[in-house]
């Protein structure tokens, strides 16, 4: 199951459209994969509407959808940089990111920000240039700003049809395709057809860029490149994949959220080229007694091992502690160890969560992200594990000695 398994983050600046590209998302993954009550997509948007009218947080630390048989676990990352330290443990338990830019404003310096942080936690990353129907929107102008401001190797695998008012779809430089938006289904059937003789060139060209790209990452792509021989569709999305996951390789999309243009190969980019949570290589753990670095392999079968990153309170259930859990199980009812507060909790219930009510879960295990409901002395940022294993996955920070001068 783990391979079927993704958990994401969606990086925007402000305003470049990351509710809008989020509620689509829900949208359309709530409709291919009906949860519960929810017997109409429809249901998603109303439930975010009322609970807005009402007030409420909408948005839970984390949502669990699912899209073509794979479980996509969304992380809330925090827009604002007055947020850095939620920012950066948000990026922790995410294993890649979508980051959204605007077609108009490109790379603007909040997005600089927390790209820059993700480079540090090393999260593979897929870019969504959205707002192609505004005015002023440029593809091209911003693919050169996230090549420079960023210093990223970022690829286009579409390009625009058009822009502004007449941008209408996306030449898919993969499958070598145009898929448009059906108006009259407002954007939800999206059609697929051959590439026009118009479009045929600028295709080329740029498929041509992405394989000289890909190239530098993969001998298979090389070999073929060089004896010119013909490079399957299926070969380039393979090594597209590792080299996105293991070499800071920026596939480029794009679309208009708010028209539901763009947004569902949005997803499908998601499965096929963010990781897994065995992807990613092993979390890194601090031994307290041995005072050394441990590292910690996504493994269910594994000594039980969880981040809370994230608190929140429900005047009903009390503490929501949100974990990802990197290595072991935690099943409700029984006794988890806060590692760093050494104290025994007692985890009464387990839940997913999903954009429009909670589920509850059997068991919670590596590489997934659940609600341990029961914990009542848990704070952002402690590690629960057993009591065998003194093991944190982040180190704690006391304060600085005062000292005092006479
Ligand atoms: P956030 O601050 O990143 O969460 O951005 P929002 O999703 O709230 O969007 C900001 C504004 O841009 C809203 O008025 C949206 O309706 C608008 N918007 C979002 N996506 C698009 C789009 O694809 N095209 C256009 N024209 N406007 C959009």
């Amino acid at each position: 199951m783990l391979e079927r398994m993704r958990n994401i983050g969606i990086m925007a600046h402000i305003d470049a459209g990351k509710t809008t590209t989020t509620e689509r998302i829900l949208y359309y993954t709530g409709k291919s994969h009906r949860i519960g009550e929810v017997d109409d997509g429809e249901a998603i948007m109303d439930w975010m509407e009322q609970e807005q009218e009402r007030g409420i947080t909408i948005q839970s630390a984390a949502t669990t959808t699912y899209w073509k048989d794979h479980q996509i676990n969304i992380i809330d990352t925090p827009g604002h940089v007055d947020f850095t330290a939620e920012v950066e443990r948000s990026l922790r338990v995410l294993d890649g990111a979508i980051c959204i830019f605007c077609a108009v404003s490109g790379v603007e310096p909040q997005t600089e920000t927390v790209w820059h942080q993700a480079d540090r936690y090393r999260v593979p990353r897929i870019g969504y240039i959205n707002k192609m129907d505004r005015m002023g929107a440029d593809f091209f102008q911003v693919l050169e700003d996230i090549k420079v401001k960023l210093g990223a190797q970022a690829v286009p695998i579409q390009l625009p049809i058009g822009r502004e008012s007449a941008f209408e779809g996306v030449i898919d430089l993969l499958e070598m395709r145009e898929i448009r938006w059906d108006a009259s289904t407002d954007g939800e059937t999206v059609l697929y057809s051959p590439l026009s003789q118009g479009n045929l060139e600028i295709a080329q060209a740029w498929r041509e860029k992405l394989i000289d790209a890909l190239s530098e990452h993969s001998e298979a792509i090389t070999d073929l490149y060089l004896n010119g021989e013909e490079i399957p569709f299926s070969l380039i999305k393979k090594e597209l994949r590792k080299a996105v996951i293991h070499d800071k390789f920026v596939p480029l999309l794009c679309g208009a959220s708010r028209r539901n243009m763009g947004v569902q190969p949005l997803i499908d980019a998601v499965v096929d080229f963010l990781p897994a949570p065995d992807e990613v290589g092993p979390a890194v753990g601090h031994h307290l007694k041995k005072e050394e670095e441990v590292q910690v392999p996504c493994d269910p079968k594994g000594t039980p091992l969880g981040l809370v990153f994230k608190i929140q309170y429900d005047r009903e259930a009390g503490s929501l502690c949100y974990v990802r859990m990197y290595s072991g199980s935690f099943k409700p009812g029984t006794v988890v160890f806060n590692v760093g507060k050494k104290k025994r909790e007692r985890a009464n219930r387990i839940l997913r969560m999903h954009s429009n009510k909670s589920e509850p879960m059997d068991e919670l295990s590596a590489g997934d992200i659940g609600v341990i409901i029961g914990m009542k002395e848990a704070q952002t940022g402690d590690t629960i594990g057993s009591e065998g294993w003194p093991v944190v996955l982040e180190k704690m920070h006391f304060p600085e000695p005062v000292i005092s001068v006479a």
